[in-house]
């Protein structure tokens, strides 16, 4: 599923660039173009969801793909075991990009909730 004009959707079909740490059928992980912390990553599912209120049932292969790359991630920051994760859920909770994405977050300067 794509949507026009979406930043995220533009990068799974590589109409955008960005760098691309890990990929699997169901998620993207990228790195954040403005990082908060030493290692900051984006985990992105290949669906356009918008946020976790949208999720569907049917979403939970992407909700599971998710939690499945942070703990990838995580093996791959070798001595960097330690991760913060945050997904941010409408204006409210500061959400600027509008596709469901979950910040990775490592490094000695993890940002504090
Ligand atoms: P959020 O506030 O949770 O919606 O976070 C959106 C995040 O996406 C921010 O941390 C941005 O720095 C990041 N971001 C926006 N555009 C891009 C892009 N083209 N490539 C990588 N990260 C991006
Ligand atoms: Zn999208």
């Amino acid at each position: 599923m794509n949507e026009k004009n979406c930043i995220f959707c533009k990068i799974i079909s590589r109409t955008s660039p960005a760098t691309i740490v890990a990929e699997n059928e169901h998620v993207i992980a990228i790195k954040d173009i403005s990082p908060k912390a030493p290692v900051h990553l984006l985990i992105i599912p290949k669906k356009h969801i918008v946020d976790v209120q949208s999720l569907l049932p049917e979403d939970n292969v992407y909700a599971a793909a998710i939690l499945q790359m942070a703990r990838q991630l995580s093996a791959m920051e070798t001595g960097r075991r330690d991760c913060k994760l945050i997904i941010n859920n409408g204006v409210g909770a500061g959400q600027l990009v509008f596709h469901l994405h979950c910040h990775f977050l490592s490094g000695k300067k993890i940002v504090e909730v």
